[in-house]
């Protein structure tokens, strides 16, 4: 239902009564239902198939509502909140008893943000309550963009999706957890690393952004453990300086069984008539762009997809956090032209 009016009107009533809605954000579409109402919660797990120990992030109209979520703010908190809200920005503190168990899996703490985009506030606004909302994708799909993308994958499963146009920055939140020593970043996103510490002075990256976790360990930032936002497609990642790089991606095309597609930065002459995706020049393109191609190679019907991807200045940090997870941490290091040092299964 096109976002107007009359589509706020009909999601308010569908969350007061604990069902779960399709929402637009500027990040990706969420799957929004009333945040400290336990059983409207499970909903949004049930919909999605999310594993029940991978926490929810609660959306607040602004910093007033979000103080009362948590137990103890300290004030660098508070001041990145009033540098980056209403933004992609969410902020990680101990837990009020108020929210239930179930929206932060059982964590001590919970996740907050305030969205930007304009009908998510009026959604927000005029039901008077949080909303639990994490992306409307499939659990371990690339997130959706758009309404259609929610549909593809919840038709049937929710009554109704507010379709707010394609999503502004294309990827999720940046999540922190702000604690003692200072400040951790548990998920790149819409917010850089690099807006971050101008306010925070530094910022410590967590070890699960650009690696993978080992299977027993305990993640700060739970859905970090899982294979996710993968297409069907098997994904393999290609990093170095960018000749390289082409010259090793050409390479595999043309040594593989057919059935591939190349995502370039841009659309480098070198790779035609190879089958190709243009993810953008920039960084910021390709996060707007990302998941709504990794969807549509599997709409195209490819098998295999091979991707440059950006260096992680700005919101490369953030689009190389999500391939790496969609490749299974799948990288071909190539570090001289036409000559790689092979497939590294990290
Ligand atoms: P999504 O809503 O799909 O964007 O996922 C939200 C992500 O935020 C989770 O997968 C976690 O990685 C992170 N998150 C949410 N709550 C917490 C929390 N209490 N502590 C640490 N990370 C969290
Ligand atoms: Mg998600």
């Amino acid at each position: 239902m096109a976002a107007n009016d009359a589509a706020i009107t009909a999601a308010v009533q569908l969350l007061r009564a604990a069902q779960v809605v399709g929402v637009p954000t500027e990040t990706v579409y969420g799957l929004a239902a009333k945040g400290l109402c336990a059983p409207a919660v499970d909903g949004i797990f049930a919909a999605k198939g999310r594993p029940a120990d991978n926490p929810l992030i609660l959306h607040v109209a602004d910093k007033d509502q979000a103080l009362e979520l948590w137990k103890d703010v300290p004030p660098l908190a508070e001041k990145l909140m009033d540098a980056f809200w209403p933004g992609p920005f969410t902020v990680v503190l101990p837990a009020g008893d108020i929210v239930p168990a179930n929206v932060r899996a059982g964590l001590p703490t919970v996740a907050v943000r305030c969205p930007a985009h304009p009908w998510m506030r009026k959604l927000i606004a005029a039901c008077g309550f949080p909303l639990a909302a994490p992306s409307a994708n499939t659990s371990g799909k690339p997130s959706p963009t758009t309404a259609q993308a929610v549909l593809d994958d919840m038709d049937g499963r929710i009554a109704l999706v507010v379709d707010g146009g394609a999503s502004r920055m294309g990827v999720e939140s940046t999540v922190v957890a702000v604690q003692d020593d200072g400040v951790r970043l548990l998920r790149p996103g819409g917010v850089t690393y690099e807006q971050l510490c101008k306010i925070a002075g530094s910022v410590v990256l967590d070890d699960g952004v650009l690696q993978p976790l080992p299977a027993d360990a305990r993640p700060a930032s739970p859905g970090m453990k899982y294979r996710h936002y993968a297409p069907q497609a098997q994904v393999t990642l290609y990093d170095g300086p960018p000749q390289a790089v082409q010259a090793t991606i050409c390479r595999d095309y043309d040594a593989g069984q057919g059935n591939t597609v190349i995502l370039a930065r841009g659309r480098p002459a070198r790779y035609a008539p190879r089958r190709c995706y243009d993810a953008g020049a920039d960084a910021g393109e390709y996060a707007r762009r990302i998941f709504g191609l990794l969807r549509r190679a599997d709409d195209d019907g490819y098998a295999r997809i091979l991707a440059e991807v950006p260096p992680c200045e700005g919101m490369g940090l953030a689009v190389r956090n999500r391939m790496l997870r969609a490749a299974g941490f799948r990288v071909v290091h190539a570090n001289e032209i036409g000559n790689d040092k092979g497939e590294k299964q990290l």
